[in-house]
């Protein structure tokens, strides 16, 4: 096992790897920027060492410094944890090379699985359900045009290299798909510098629904079922929960089932989580992999009891996974509900600040993920996530009754937060039958 583990991230993730190493025997190394110097959490290292300014191109995206902190600190491994550099193959690579661990996949599984034209070619190999469209990379317009003839319109644009939301067109006729392909083409070269397009089917109403996996360094990979990530503003996920609701225990065993086979064929080690959008006749399609840990990742921690990031860290150094698939059971029900230092009420615009006032709940079911305390400032540099408010509850009105009681306790100042939205949220009646869609949030707030 490794002795010390450098976090290549920062806030509320950094902490939970924190947490994670030292229940492990493991001495954490934090890496922080100018702008976090001095925050709480970092104290909780075993060392915390200066990486740049705080802008992320010169700390945390930054991959000489990382991998300098590495060596100086002289840790045997690094956990990307989500965003910055956890997606970064590149970065993968360079670990390698210089004989330090990195707590993922390897470079060519990212790889594979993180561009999502390959991705759905080994999805096709694995008899994974993904939507009808074109078998690869669109190189011309005649071909797009085809396509969409044969599966029919709306279709939408996608970069094989997209994230975030960017390069996506969404095309109703022939004529918007010519613009939506040249003006994705143009996006994704100026994103990704990679101007690879697909076009595929598009679905008018979906459910985010995506499925949580882990594999090891000795072919095995199991599933720990899924989460609904339906409710979504700007493709932005601000609640999470697991079981979905209502969905049909033969599907749910189909779809759960077919993500680890993608994985297993893919010779995946680490944690993925096999993005689908589902349809009103619950039919599933896949949309991505993320080859991370996901902010979402406790709200599956409650339900089935697995320690997601200690087994991240146990398939790293080549330990075979702690569980088989039949010791996974999931028990009632768990939601999570992100805490952005944002106003909801001027259009969500970060709300950075010190925070006065930090009076967070507790109790029976309820676990908070948050680095923040009374007089933590927050950055303006960074995502405006300051916290993930999750209950556990024997079942989804149970785990609602929780929540709300949760958020009424919560109490945050001055800075605006995301709270009295989803206060609102709990007791709207759409949300409480279950089963939303992913534009639901977007259509309410515009009333
Ligand atoms: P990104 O990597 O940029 O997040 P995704 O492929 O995950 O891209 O898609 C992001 C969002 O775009 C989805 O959550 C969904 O709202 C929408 N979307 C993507 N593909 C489709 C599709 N085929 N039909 C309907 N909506 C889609």
């Amino acid at each position: 096992m490794f002795s010390r583990v450098l976090i290549a991230n920062r806030g509320e993730i950094a902490l939970r790897v924190i947490r994670a190493c030292r229940e492990m025997g493991i001495e954490p190394i934090a890496v922080y920027s100018e702008a976090d110097r001095g925050a709480p959490y970092l104290d909780l290292a075993e060392e915390a060492v200066c990486i740049g300014p705080g802008a992320p191109a010169e700390s945390y995206l930054n991959i000489a410094r990382i991998i300098a902190a590495a060596e100086v600190t002289n840790a045997d491994a690094i956990h990307p944890g989500y965003g910055f550099l956890a997606e970064n193959a590149h970065f993968a690579e360079v670990c390698r090379d210089c004989k330090i661990e990195f707590i993922g996949p390897s470079p060519e599984a990212m790889a594979l699985l993180g561009d999502k034209v390959s991705c759905k070619q080994m999805a096709r190999k694995a008899k994974v359900p993904i939507f009808p469209g074109s078998d690869g990379e669109i190189e011309e317009e005649a071909e797009a045009i085809e396509v969409a003839a044969k599966i029919g319109y709306p279709v939408i644009v996608k970069a094989a290299a997209g994230g975030g939301g960017r390069g996506m067109r969404i095309a109703h006729n022939e004529a918007s798909l010519r613009a939506g392909l040249k003006s994705a083409k143009q996006e994704a070269v100026a994103a990704f510098g990679n101007g690879a397009v697909f076009i595929e089917k598009f679905l008018e109403k979906a459910r985010h629904v995506e499925v949580q996996t882990i594999g090891d360094r000795h072919g095995s990979a199991i599933h720990l079922y899924e989460r609904d990530c339906s409710v979504q503003r700007r493709h932005q996920k601000l609640i999470e929960e697991a079981p979905g609701p209502h969905i049909d225990p033969k599907k749910r065993d189909e779809v759960c089932k077919s993500a680890a086979r993608l994985i297993k064929n893919a010779e995946y080690s680490g944690a993925a989580t096999v993005e689908f959008l589902m349809d009103e006749k619950q039919n599933f399609y896949m949309l991505e992999v993320n080859t991370r840990v996901q902010v979402e990742h406790p709200v599956t921690e409650l339900i089935t009891g697995v320690d997601i990031v200690r087994e991240m860290i146990n398939v790293s150094a080549g330990e075979p996974l702690s569980y088989r698939q039949r010791d996974i059971k999931p028990r009632g029900h768990a939601i999570e509900c992100r805490i952005n230092a944002e106003d909801p009420e001027f259009n969500f615009a970060p709300s950075a600040g010190t925070v006065k006032t930090w009076q967070p709940p507790g109790g029976l079911g309820v676990r908070m993920d948050t680095h923040v305390v009374t007089g933590y400032r927050v950055p303006p540099n960074y995502d405006s996530m300051i916290a993930k408010l999750l209950v556990h509850g024997d079942d989804r009105d149970h785990a609602i009754a929780r929540m709300k009681r949760a958020l009424a306790e919560f109490k945050v100042g001055p800075i605006k937060t995301t709270i009295g939205l989803h206060s609102e949220l709990m007791n709207d009646a759409g949300f409480a039958k279950g089963g939303v869609d992913i534009h639901y949030l977007e259509r309410l707030l515009k009333k």
